[in-house]
């Protein structure tokens, strides 16, 4: 079976018992937003324990405080009345792989999927390539409770972000499911 037909099959048996989820309202009935990586083996819904219509998750690559990031924070509290958000990265991330530099050279040499070494990424397919990953920033990550922290802070200093709302920041352990708090995230969150 292809992905495709698997997607299209697994959708038929969640739309057959629907049930009543068709009334939920459009605002998050619990009133929070997580934003967190979009890594395969996070699930926000079973490590948060959400059901559909209880929460915002704003996912991208490292769960970075990107622009489009906020830009969608402040829509899930200005018109959709969040009042809590969750700044979620994780052990193990991608974005620790590599850099600006390192993905920048692989897309200049080819747009084929790099291989992952004990040296790091390095291309196996063939050009050409584009200079256009120059002009973008990946928001890589070196350490993660640097990154949570600097994502919380840039977050609770935007303009458009009031001071009311809590921003709590966490790495989620993928060896065992856990969200740890991290302490200089919790500091960031309280500065105004
Ligand atoms: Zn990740």
């Amino acid at each position: 079976m292809t992905v495709l037909h698997e997607v299209l099959s697994a959708n038929e048996q969640y739309a057959a018992s629907f049930g009543a989820k068709g009334e939920l309202a459009m605002p998050p009935a619990r009133g929070f937003a997580i934003l967190t990586c979009m890594d395969a083996r996070l699930d926000p819904a079973k490590y948060a324990g959400l059901s559909e219509g209880d929460a915002h998750v704003i996912r991208n690559a490292g769960g970075r405080a990107s622009d489009d990031a906020i830009r969608s924070l402040v829509i899930s509290y200005k018109l959709l009345g969040t009042k809590e958000w969750f700044v979620i990265h994780h052990t193990n991330c991608n974005m620790e792989f590599f850099t600006n530099e390192v993905i920048r050279g692989l897309l200049a040499n080819s747009l084929e999927t790099a291989a992952l070494g004990a040296d790091g990424f390095y291309d196996v397919g063939t050009g050409p390539g584009s200079a256009e990953a120059k002009y973008v920033d990946w928001l890589t990550i070196s350490d993660n409770a640097q990154s949570v922290t600097e994502d919380v802070s840039r977050i609770r200093s935007h303009p458009l972000v009031p001071a009311s709302i809590p921003i709590y920041g966490y790495i989620y352990d993928v060896s065992n499911g856990r969200l740890v708090e991290v302490p200089e995230a919790h500091k960031a969150a309280q500065a105004t």
